[in-house]
């Protein structure tokens, strides 16, 4: 039975016009599992209007209030994180397990904003002149949009929305058309958890529902995450309409291997890096730079034992270790770039192509691919695969390794292996990523620290959740008190210095 995917507008379901709907997919078995309505421009302006008015009492709603109904949605997001990766499997395609950490990052999140009263403290400064007094509070901006990508239904949307509520705004989120369903459980769970209604609102679709939330001169703040070529569009038009838009974008992050380091220890990482969630998350390792080619010789057969292992099926068998990906069109995609690197020059030392789920042939499945002798002009170095693609360089210092990466147009992540902290702190300084790994191969930040690349992985200049979260969500104004005693106070004409 297909589920019938609604909006939810002003704290109820709205089923919109029904006439062009978009087929939500099982990638585990090719086959139809839910459909997904295309909001109208008149629907997105239902969306606006419910957050608008929302708006002014929500904000006016004292932060510890926000954070108590935050504390609620917390529990109930606990208490149903097994149903929200049901769903995620069940739409993205990824093990269950993979999914239930999902859930808990993104809950990581809530619990850092239901400490919004303390986060929200202002500076504030005694006696910044002769019986003047100083200090910042940081106001909500209003309605804000989060608009998402498939490959975390639920963490990235909650990368955005509780942040951006417990600071007093109202949120209209547009999920991914691929993976819709999670997005509409947690609806209902703020809803349960008190949230008022027109607070959060979520509408479906694709670039036209998205256009209408960057045109609508009553949004007042963008967050986007989802490939470059978007990303970067996303940023111009909603600058454009001047709007604060954070918008994080595409990536192929590297990992780099010093000759010290332990060789098992960085296979079994690079298995969990390059190929968990097939390859389909912006912190996967896409790269890994052998420094020496002693080091990528030792790599090459602990890869490919470890590859050979590898439990490929549908997310919901519990065996699995990494399951199908998105699409058909996407399966293509990534199976085209094995056979671009063959001729480009890298060596195939494990093909995927083909290694797919043998009893769901109609599964997006592709096996673990692992490409070695892989050089810096070749379209599998340069472009983001985002499947299970590993490719193998070799460099013969760190400094060229470090050159490698600052080269590349993505900076989202970047990890090193190594024993030797000398190496690692130059690493750390030197590397142009938003995130870096010391023998982490996926940093992905806490919820309290913040999440967003460099270069070309984000447009904008706040990350998300974390301090940087809240900042980008609200708005900083700076007070200066004077008390004067009766008939002090004279006209000045000069610039005010306060002393
Ligand atoms: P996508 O860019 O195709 O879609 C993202 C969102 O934008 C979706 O909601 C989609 O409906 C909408 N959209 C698509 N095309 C649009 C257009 N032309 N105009 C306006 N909106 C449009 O991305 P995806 O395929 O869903 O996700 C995969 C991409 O997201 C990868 O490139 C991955 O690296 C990136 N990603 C980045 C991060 C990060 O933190 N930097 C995190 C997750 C995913």
């Amino acid at each position: 039975m297909l589920r019938d995917i609604s909006h939810f507008v002003n704290g109820a379901q709205l089923p919109g016009q029904r006439a062009n709907c978009l087929a939500v997919m099982n990638p585990a078995t090719g086959r139809q599992v839910a459909q997904v309505p295309v909001a109208t421009s008149s629907e997105v302006d239902l969306a606006v209007e419910a957050a608008s008015k929302a708006f002014p009492a929500w904000s006016e709603t004292t932060p510890i209030r926000r954070a108590r109904i935050m504390f609620r949605f917390r529990d109930l997001v606990e208490k149903h994180q097994a149903d929200l990766a049901r769903l995620i499997t069940e739409e993205h395609g990824k093990v269950h397990e993979d999914a239930m950490g999902e859930v808990m990052r993104g809950l990581e999140v809530v619990e850092y904003v239901t400490g919004i009263p303390h986060i929200l403290t202002g500076l504030a400064s005694d006696s910044v002149g002769t019986g003047v007094d100083c200090y910042g509070l940081r106001f909500p901006l209003g309605v804000c949009a989060g608009i998402t990508p498939f490959n975390f239904p639920a963490m990235v949307p909650m990368w955005m929305f509780p942040v951006a509520i417990a600071c007093g705004n109202t949120f209209v989120l547009k999920p991914s058309e691929k993976t819709p369903s999670a997005t509409m459980l947690l609806a209902d769970l703020l809803r349960d958890a008190g949230l008022p209604a027109g607070v959060f609102n979520v509408v479906h679709g694709d670039k036209p529902t998205v256009d209408a939330l960057l045109d609508h001169p009553d949004v007042e703040a963008i967050s986007f995450v989802g490939s470059t070529p978007v990303a970067e569009a996303i940023y111009a038009r909603g600058t454009a309409g001047g709007k604060r838009v954070q918008a994080l974008g595409g990536a192929k992050n590297h990992m780099v291997i010093m000759p010290d380091a332990d060789i098992d220890d960085v296979a079994d990482a690079l298995m969990g890096a390059a190929y968990g969630s097939a390859g389909e998350r912006c912190m996967a390792i896409s790269v890994a730079v052998a420094v020496g080619d002693e080091v990528a010789e030792r790599l090459v057969p602990a890869l490919r034992a470890r590859i050979a292992n590898l439990k490929i099926g549908p997310g919901n068998a519990p065996q699995s270790e990494m399951g199908p990906l998105i699409s058909q069109p996407h399966l293509d995609k990534v199976t085209s770039y094995v056979g671009i690197g063959e001729e480009e020059g890298a060596q195939v030392i494990v093909d995927g192509r083909g290694r797919g789920f043998a009893e769901t042939r109609d599964g997006y499945f592709i096996g673990p691919t692992l490409l070695d002798k892989v050089d810096a002009s070749m379209r599998v170095h340069r472009e983001e695969i985002f499947g299970p693609v590993l490719s193998l360089m070799r460099c013969q210092t760190l400094d060229a390794a470090i050159t490698l990466l600052n080269s590349h147009e993505y900076g989202n992540g970047a990890a090193i292996f190594t024993a030797n902290g000398e190496a690692a702190r130059r690493f750390t300084r030197d590397v142009h990523a938003g995130m870096v790994g010391v023998n982490v191969p996926i940093p992905v930040p806490v919820a309290y620290h913040s999440f967003g690349g460099w270069k070309r992985s984000l447009f904008g200049d706040h990350h998300m959740h974390g301090q940087e979260g809240v900042r980008f969500f609200t708005r900083l104004k700076t007070i200066s008190t004077r008390w004067p005693k009766l008939n002090s106070a004279s006209s000045q004409f000069a610039m005010p210095t306060l002393d």
